[in-house]
């Protein structure tokens, strides 16, 4: 199915205000959004307009019970300047996981997609063209009903936006264990990109960080003892040769870098096991010298180094290079950029 969308430019864009060498971090937003709205069961009125201020009830039901989802992904550019999207039907299924999750309609994943690939091709000139910059893309999804009460909304609201993203230059960090907050327990949220989960982070985020850390290791619930995610990354261990990543036990956020790094591990002749992990096991491989690297992956940076994790009494050492990590981070870079052959089919391009 094809939609229609309608678009109405901008009179004049913003562009031109834009240093691309010195892109300000998540405050620079593209002249145009795609918005749809929800109401009576069905997706209506698909349309590109200039990105602008949305009037909202005080008594919308996103402000209130939390019926609000995101995603987040990038658009690049190949060498011959034509858009590229990194595996965007796995945001759009992802996005949907979510949906079902928090009780809110699904989007149809070939609005989805269209309403990227539209809104990507009318922005394309805001596609940074410095090697590890990006066009970021933040479809989201909101209950914009008024109504006071707890039930499912029966409005919403779908709009993407996009923001120009200067490059991440990877530091190896430093993470804090936590063993006093959690982000996700068993048949809870875990595995949606709910608003909410990112909002029951940003204290033990604050805590670490006044630590001297940089994010916060997420341990399971109920036992503080399973590792979970790093910050809003997923997280891979070098243990004597080989990868292994915490399981999709439920809690843990289904990441497409994850997915991709642990094929691209595969298939230069790693092992990757995907199984739970202790954060005693990974102590214990630190101290036996067998814990070679660890790194975090997600789409806002890519790949994060990391170099020691620091429980109550005790540092984990990682280790301050990761040669495996790094080349991983090489490779899909490179082939987000359309420098490396697509061998996995992951690109879309956007004509
Ligand atoms: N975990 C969490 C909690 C996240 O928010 C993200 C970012 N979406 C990730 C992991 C990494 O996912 P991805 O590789 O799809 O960006």
């Amino acid at each position: 199915m094809s939609y229609t969308i309608s678009i109405t430019k901008t009179e004049k864009s913003k562009i031109d205000a834009l240093d691309f060498d010195n892109i300000p971090l998540g405050t620079t937003f593209t002249d145009h959004m795609f918005i749809c709205d929800y109401e009576n069961g069905a997706w209506l009125n698909p349309r590109i307009e200039p990105l602008r201020l949305i009037p909202t009830h005080p008594a919308a039901m996103a402000l209130h019970y939390g019926q609000a989802i995101f995603e987040g992904m990038k658009a690049y550019k190949n060498p011959e300047g034509t858009p590229l999207l990194f595996r965007p039907e796995k945001n759009a299924s992802r996005f949907n996981k979510s949906a079902e999750r928090m009780g809110m309609p699904k989007v149809p994943e070939e609005l989805f997609i269209e309403g990227l690939k539209e809104l990507v091709a009318i922005e394309r000139n805001w596609i940074p063209p410095q090697q590890g910059s990006a066009l970021y893309l933040r479809p989201f999804m909101y209950a914009d009903e008024a109504f006071i009460g707890m039930r499912a909304a029966t409005k919403y609201k779908f709009i993407i936006m996009a923001s120009p993203a200067g490059p991440f230059f990877s530091k190896h960090i430093k993470l804090w264990a936590e063993k006093r907050f959690i982000r996700a327990a068993e048949g809870g949220t875990g595995e949606a990109k709910a608003a909410g989960n990112y909002a029951a982070a940003i204290r033990p985020t604050e805590l670490a960080k006044a630590k001297g850390y940089d994010q916060v290791l997420w341990l399971d619930a109920a036992e503080h003892k399973y590792i979970q995610e790093v910050g809003t990354m997923n997280i891979f261990f070098k243990v004597n040769g080989a990868f292994i990543t915490p399981e999709l036990d439920g809690s843990v956020l289904h990441g497409i870098t994850r997915a991709s790094v642990i094929e691209l591990l595969r298939d230069m002749g790693y092992e990757v096991t995907e199984r739970k992990i202790t954060i005693d096991e990974i102590r214990e491989a630190s101290h036996n010298g067998s814990l070679e690297e660890a790194f975090g992956t997600g789409t806002a940076v890519g790949i994060a180094y990391i170099k020691e994790i620091g429980l109550e009494n005790e540092t984990i050492h990682v280790s301050d290079e990761s040669p495996v990590a790094v080349k991983v981070n090489d490779t899909l870079n490179a082939i987000k950029i359309g420098k490396l052959k697509d061998k996995f089919g992951w690109m879309t391009k956007v004509e």
